[in-house]
């Protein structure tokens, strides 16, 4: 077998190779930090016989961490790849240990949105809310919100206060907040719920309140690296620096050009600051791309040289010359779609398989189009974001039925007690409801002790009961593909589906009971259901690996850390990428680097395609600055753009960034400034309305007040 240290360069080899104290790599998109980081976890696992069970190798997403454990299982062979996961699913594998601390169970429950969704549904139903006073999407970041940045020590309120005291915190509170935010605790109480911000905090808590426990994990974790490192907040951050607080061995890669989570919280400082930090750094740089063509690598290089805050690195390409990046231009978005699908038929009659293509975009609702499109000619796809599958509906149903044979929660028994139809509805649940709260069991218990009142005579809760208490009888020791396929078989739902004809569903339950499968075969032993029920909350779409040869979709920020031989990146049109929300020059740094990622995935072609015509508000429709931003000589277009749109789009763009500019220098124009109109002259601002972005303006040579859009010119007189 070849030497797998002898594929590295030096830098690569030197990152590996050094395994102690704090080592740091800064370097480009598609330069091979990854694989240094999996090289260096089989050299200290080969070379230098450390435990895989010692390390601790964090990942952005599910996906990478699976990809991960495959390559690190590759380079070892060995099954034991230690500890490889998300710093969500990491909290998560201590908690289930440790949770006892906090006087939590072991088998809390990780809640999904669709979990939230439906705690806040009990909420605004018991408090009678609507979505008037705030969405369910709106309420599920002011909690986010509060439990950050407003009330950070929310999380004792939960350790301490029991579900009685939550419950009179709730029912006192009278803002339509406050009834949210501590209903929402309630809740979370009742069931033990933890969001993935109480998976960090609770996990911190812990460590800072019990030192033997904090101390049995920093000395069981020798050897710790993280992988993108660029995209790390606050909260992971405090908690790696307590990780490795014991034996310091840290080992972190990153590149800022790829930062594109600041939005939620990411800081690069951490990764720039890291050697006043940490004593005696070591800092590698990586300078070559191994990933793409010079070609999409000269491209995406001069698109990021646009980015004023950044600083300069250059990357060499490695790969053999291969196509100019292409730009096509259609007439309307259906075209644009049409010519995708054109585009990969021919690729694949030369053999290309459908598997090495990626569609990619900014948000997801660009992809109907390409859907449509695609459903017409057959051709495969599978969409990696966007309605998460795990957030489907027949999918929350058939795992809350497995948690309740486990766990017997509230939450999956709302969901699953009158799914099929069992007569238990509105009514006979307020009773249960009521009955549960009285005498302080669970809706489940509660229907035991009421089964046999004459109110569910005409149901068939009893046949329910039956049902459930045979399978939590049956299950431990049984693979939990076949406790999913018969408790959906006896429980009558998939009946339910077929009588509906919902294929779909039918398909997507197919599906989950495939991952099961895979779940079971790459944990070997450990597979049983609680195990299975601890770490499916904290699963994505993009972890669903589909087996289907099929064209992948999905946002970009999905695609981080990825790559693709052949890479569509659509919709590249001002409004859609850069996205209409973008308000600042920082964000608009954001954004291309979000465009640097796109094109940064392509290994061997790279397409990017826009439409004009008119967006949803009726303004033109202009090809992305990020199109123009790139060195046409590395472009070919198809077919060429006119020159006066080209024209019109730089007009446009121009006076955007002014606006941006503007808004970043002068924040604070306010009324009673004076200003100077290039037209009107001179003139008092009245009012400034930041949410059209208008200033109102008396001018001293006009009778009537005007106005006036941010976009245009204006000076400041200041005052004699
Ligand atoms: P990103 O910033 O996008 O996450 P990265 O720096 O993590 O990129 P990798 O994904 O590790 O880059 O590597 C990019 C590609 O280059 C992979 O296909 C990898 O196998 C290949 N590669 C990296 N180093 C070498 C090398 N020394 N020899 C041959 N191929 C390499
Ligand atoms: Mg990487």
């Amino acid at each position: 077998m070849e030497n797998y240290l002898d594929t590295l360069n030096p830098q690569q080899y030197e990152a590996v190779t050094s395994t102690e104290g704090c080592i740091r790599v800064i370097a480009g998109a598609g330069s091979g930090k990854t694989r240094a980081l999996s090289h260096r976890f089989a050299y200290l696992v080969n070379e230098i016989g450390i435990m895989p069970g010692n390390i601790l190798c964090v990942t952005f997403t599910n996906k990478s961490a699976n990809e991960m454990r495959q390559r690190i299982h590759n380079l070892t062979g060995d099954n034991d790849t230690g500890f490889i996961s998300t710093f969500h699913g990491f909290c998560n594998t201590i908690l289930l240990e440790e949770s006892y601390a906090v006087s939590y169970p072991k088998n809390f429950i990780v809640l999904d949105n669709a979990d939230i969704d439906e705690m806040l549904r009990m909420i605004y139903e018991e408090r009678n809310l609507t979505l008037r006073h705030m969405t369910f999407s709106k309420a599920r970041d002011m909690i986010e919100i509060v439990k950050l940045k407003e009330r950070p020590e929310y999380y004792l309120d939960l350790i301490h206060m029991n579900v009685e005291q939550l419950k009179e915190k709730y029912l006192r509170a009278h803002t339509p907040k406050d009834i949210i935010f501590y209903g929402y605790l309630y809740q979370q109480k009742k069931c033990f719920g933890l969001d993935y911000n109480d998976l960090i905090l609770l996990t911190l808590y812990i460590f800072e309140n019990h030192e033997d426990i904090k101390r049995k994990w920093q000395e069981k974790l020798e050897y710790i690296m993280i992988d993108e490192f660029q995209d790390i907040d606050d909260l992971q951050y405090r908690l790696m620096k307590v990780l490795a607080g014991f034996h310091q061995n840290l080992f972190i890669v990153g590149d800022p050009d790829q930062t594109i989570y600041t939005w939620r919280g990411a800081r690069i400082q951490y990764l720039m600051d890291f050697d006043r930090e940490f004593p005696n750094v070591k800092t590698i740089m990586m300078p070559q791309n191994y990933r793409s063509t010079p070609e999409i690598l000269n491209a995406a290089n001069s698109l990021i040289a646009k980015n004023e805050q950044r600083i300069r690195k250059e990357l060499v390409p490695v790969c053999p010359h291969g196509l100019a990046v292409q730009v096509h231009e259609a007439k309307t978005e259906k075209e644009e779609a049409r010519w995708i699908l054109q585009t990969i038929q021919s690729l694949h009659q030369e053999g290309i398989e459908y598997r090495d293509i990626a569609i990619l975009y900014r948000a997801h609702y660009i992809t109907r189009s390409i859907e449509d499109e695609f459903l017409k000619e057959e051709l495969p796809y599978t969409i990696y974001s966007g309605v998460q599958f795990y957030a489907r509906m027949e999918i929350k149903d058939a795992l809350s039925y497995l948690r309740m044979i486990v766990y017997k929660d509230d939450l999956s028994f709302l969901r699953v007690v009158n799914t099929p139809k069992r007569n238990i509805g509105e009514r006979r649940m307020k009773f249960l409801k009521n009955y549960a709260e009285q005498n302080h069991v669970s809706l489940y218990e509660a229907l035991k002790l009421c089964v046999d009142d004459d109110l569910f005579k005409a149901t068939k809760g009893k046949a329910f009961i039956a049902l459930i208490e045979r399978f939590s009888k049956e299950y431990p020791g049984q693979p939990v593909s076949e406790v999913l396929t018969s408790l959906l078989d006896q429980s009558g739902y998939e009946t339910m589906l077929r009588t509906e004809g919902s294929q779909e569903r039918l398909d997507n339950l197919a599906e989950l009971k495939q991952s099961i499968l895979d779940y079971e075969i790459s944990c070997g032993e450990e597979a049983d259901l609680e195990h299975y029920l601890a770490h499916i909350a904290l699963f994505t779409n993009a972890d669903l690996e589909m087996k289907q040869n099929s064209v992948k979709l999905m946002t970009v920020h999905t695609a981080k850390g990825l790559e693709f031989e052949h890479v569509f990146l659509i919709g590249m049109n001002e409004g859609m990428f850069p996205t209409k929300k973008v308000n600042s020059l920082e964000s608009m740094e954001e954004e291309r680097r979000l465009a640097f990622v796109a094109m940064t995935r392509a290994k061997k072609s790279l397409f990017l395609t826009e439409s004009n015509g008119r967006n949803f508000d009726g303004s033109p429709k202009y090809p992305s600055r990020f199109i123009l931003d790139i060195d046409p000589r590395y472009l070919t277009f198809t077919p060429p753009m006119s020159e006066t749109l080209i024209e019109d789009a730089r007009q446009y763009i121009e006076i955007h960034e002014r606006f941006l500019r503007f808004k970043i220098d002068q924040p604070a124009w306010k009324a009673g400034d004076r200003v100077e109109h290039a037209v009107f002259g001179p003139g008092t601002i009245v009012d400034t309305d930041p949410l059209n972005n208008v200033h109102t303006i008396r001018f001293d040579k006009l009778n009537t007040e005007r106005k006036i859009s941010y976009r245009a010119k204006l000076k400041k007189i200041e005052a004699q």
